[in-house]
């Protein structure tokens, strides 16, 4: 009979954190982990794939925002300095879909050659090439989430694992394009940063820090502890 597993996804976030007290404080705890099927659970098997296929139409949407959201070039700016700009309008855009784009390539790659494929054949386009690489991931999805070396390690910002990646990617480009319709704000500033970036996300288990340099990680635990001693503090400074 094979062991079961613990999901390395996210959704175990609270559960690991725990466990790990368990066994280096020896506190309890009553969390039971999400089993995988057979190593990712459902949840984050159909997260993964959902979040691939938003990849095209989001890479498309940084485009855009680049030519004419908020980052784009500026309307009325002329006589105003230059040099505070971006060294070129459309250059965070551009960094972004490189990193993602160069991303999707490369597990592509990885896949073929782990997998014996013969080599991606050359596709023209960058759009063409996002197409495929989609498309052929999709295809490998599920060997990637259960055979690929890395698929075992648990989902962080530098994980090799393939689900963590996209999940990666899929983050930054709505972070980016500022759509993120199901997260919740927390107002609450961010127990490092101290920044309004707190956000749970539709169906998450953790509360995440979404300013990039910091990405930090609460169970819904903590968030509580968190708001109680801010909710502490200012009492003391009205009192005070
Ligand atoms: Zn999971
Ligand atoms: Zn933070």
């Amino acid at each position: 009979m094979k062991v079961p597993v613990s999901c390395p996804g996210r959704c175990n976030h609270a559960w690991r954190r725990a466990e790990e007290e368990r066994t280096t404080l020896g506190t309890l705890h009553e969390l039971s982990p999400h089993w995988g099927q057979p190593l990712h659970c459902e949840h984050c098997t159909t997260r993964a794939r959902q979040q691939l296929a938003d990849l095209p139409e989001l890479i498309a949407a940084i485009w855009l925002e680049a030519v004419y959201g908020s980052r784009g070039p500026k309307v009325g700016t002329i006589g105003r300095s230059s040099a505070t700009h971006a060294s070129w309008p459309g250059q965070s855009s551009r960094l972004l879909t490189d990193h993602i784009v160069g991303g999707l390539l490369e597990l592509e790659d990885d896949i073929r050659e782990l997998r014996h494929l013969r080599t991606r054949p050359g596709r023209g386009t960058e759009g063409a090439g996002v197409t495929e690489a989609v498309r052929f991931l999709g295809v490998h999805l599920e060997w990637a989430l259960t055979e690929h070396p890395a698929a075992t390690e648990t989902h962080d910002r530098d994980s090799a694992n393939p689900a963590s990646q996209i999940a990666g990617w899929h983050r930054a480009a709505e972070r980016f394009t500022a759509r993120d319709p199901r997260l919740e704000h927390h107002r609450v500033p961010c127990p490092r940063c101290e920044m309004l970036t707190l956000f749970r996300a539709d169906g998450d288990d953790y509360i995440e820090c979404r300013n990039a340099a910091c990405a930090l990680l609460l169970t819904p635990a903590e968030y509580a502890d968190h708001t109680r001693s801010l909710a502490s503090q200012t009492r003391i400074t009205q009192a005070a």
